[in-house]
């Protein structure tokens, strides 16, 4: 039966000889991955047989085992495994490497063990394998309770060798798609085009499917200080666009206050053109006041923004259409909505950004094509169940929406890697992550399996260490383990 095993995990085998340890390891996985205590015998001994290299062997199997747990790798302790302290021992260090520890015992009967071990061309002593079986016996019930994440028979158990996650972390039904959100441009003395090119190129080729840009002119308070630099959305998503081939363009979101509709859907519309196909018009009903009164926009009401929203909503896919229309909303008024050229796509997609219980998601259910999400699997959850009840109300399908999330995160390949930066800035790694920060690779594979589990479809990430060389390529092996 294939019960998946989260990768990366210590695996401990517990079985008599003979019981069939080495070979299920052998058929389950790679041979880099399994540390064995007979193969070791043979590298620093004689042969696997060599009794008296054995502590060398146990010496050397236990310092591979502490360099691949420091490295979140998959390992296989093929050994009896019939010592309580060296269980209890491993347990501990997969615990503090922030891995799960995994028993396999083989309950193999032992005449099967006993007839083995007669063919064998080196068989080991049946006085020394009728101990082995009398300790299989005492051990095997008391393995439950050691403290083991999973304690699973051999026969039961087909490990599905993911690359570093299982399946089974992931929903069976959902398949976790990311996208990129660049929103500090604050990267010091280098070429800001080739920088983001850079950074375009490398999301395109680590799995992201959207990038996506902020749409503001002053950097936001919850970022960085005002005049950090920021660059006008959509004329660096045309730059984008020129620079990459398959990845989505769009504005998280855009405020519907700082231009003109009709305005808006041909922006959306060239950039559709010049990228083929790829823009994703986000929309909300802006929030940034000082910033409005900064660059003397007016900020209209809440009530108002959000007819704006209700308007725009209406009005953009009509300024894409066909003909030359004309549109009447509660403040917008658009006598010819004649555009062309019409976009590549023959449904721009829409993202309302917010989740305003009342209206925002309201909206969203009558309107648009996805929403996009904050907060923890639990805030999703109790969103998603307001939005169901608005789709109810309005006669939509909501599984037609696209559960989109967005957050910050840092990315580090290991603990050490992360706590080592840490250490740099002089804060506390949780003070550094925050929240709903991630962390390591593993870190992350956790948390958005709680966000996929919760109903997200689409987790965009705005990764803080985006300046780290291999941060993207990193996050790629997060993008890797939802990629079934
Ligand atoms: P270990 O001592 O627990 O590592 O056991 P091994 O994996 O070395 O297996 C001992 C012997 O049993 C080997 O000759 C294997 O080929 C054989 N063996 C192991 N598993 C199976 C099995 O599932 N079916 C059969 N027929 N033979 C097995
Ligand atoms: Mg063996």
């Amino acid at each position: 039966m294939p019960i998946r095993i989260p990768f990366p995990s210590l695996i401990v085998l517990v079985g008599p000889s003979g019981s069939g340890k080495t070979t299920w390891a052998e058929a389950n996985f790679k041979a880099g991955q399994v540390v064995s205590s007979d193969a070791l015998r043979a590298a620093v001994g004689t042969g696997q047989h060599d009794q008296k290299a054995s502590a060398d062997a146990f010496a050397v199997l236990e310092s591979i085992v502490d360099m691949r747990l420091a490295r979140e790798l998959v390992t296989v302790i093929d050994t009896l495994g019939l010592n309580a302290d060296d269980r209890l021992r491993w347990r501990q260090k997969a615990t503090d490497a922030g891995v799960p520890a995994i028993a396999i015992a083989f309950d193999t009967d032992q005449k099967t063990c006993k007839d083995r071990n007669k063919r064998r061309s080196r068989s080991i002593p049946p006085k020394v394998l009728d101990s082995q079986i009398t300790r299989y016996a005492e051990t095997r019930p008391a393995l439950e309770d050691e403290g083991f994440a999973a304690v699973y028979t051999a026969d039961d158990v087909t490990p599905v060798a993911l690359p570093s996650w299982s399946a089974d972390q992931v929903s069976p039904t959902r398949r976790l798609r990311f996208g990129l959100q660049v929103s500090n441009y604050e990267w010091g003395d280098v070429s800001t085009p080739d920088t983001l090119a850079a950074i375009a190129r490398r999301a395109e080729a680590a799995g992201f499917e959207s990038l996506w840009l902020m749409d503001h002119f002053r950097q936001i308070p919850q970022v960085g200080p005002a005049w950090n630099d920021m660059l006008e959305a959509y004329t660096t998503l045309a730059w984008l666009a020129g620079v990459t081939d398959t990845i989505k363009l769009g504005a998280l979101v855009t405020g519907l206050t700082y231009r003109n509709v009709g305005l808006l859907a041909k922006i959306i519309s060239t950039l559709d053109v010049l990228s083929d196909g790829r823009a994703i018009c986000g929309i909300g009903a802006g929030w940034f006041k000082q910033e409005h009164e900064a660059f003397g926009y007016v900020y209209p009401p809440d009530r108002e923004r959000l007819d704006l929203l209700e308007d725009a909503l209406q009005a953009l896919p009509i300024l894409w259409g066909a003909g030359a229309k004309s549109f009447e909303g509660k403040v917008v008024s658009i006598p010819e909505a004649l555009a062309y050229p019409r976009p590549v796509q023959e449904h721009i997609p829409i993202l309302v950004g917010g989740s305003g219980e009342k209206r925002t998601l309201k909206l969203v259910a009558q309107y648009a094509d996805a929403c996009n999400l904050m907060g923890g699997p639990d805030d999703v959850r109790h969103k998603l169940a307001v939005l169901d009840a608005h789709c109810e109300a309005v006669g939509r399908d909501r599984t037609e929406i696209e559960v989109t999330h967005l957050s910050p995160t840092f990315v580090y390949s290991t603990r050490p890697e992360l706590e080592a930066e840490a250490k740099a800035m002089g804060m506390d790694v949780d003070v550094l992550l925050g929240p709903f920060s991630g962390g390591t690779v593993t870190d992350n594979v956790t948390r958005f399996t709680g966000l996929s589990e919760a109903g997200v479809d689409l987790a965009i990430v705005a990764i803080a260490n985006l300046h780290r060389p291999g941060s993207l390529e990193t996050f790629g092996e997060v993008i890797e383990a939802f990629s079934i």
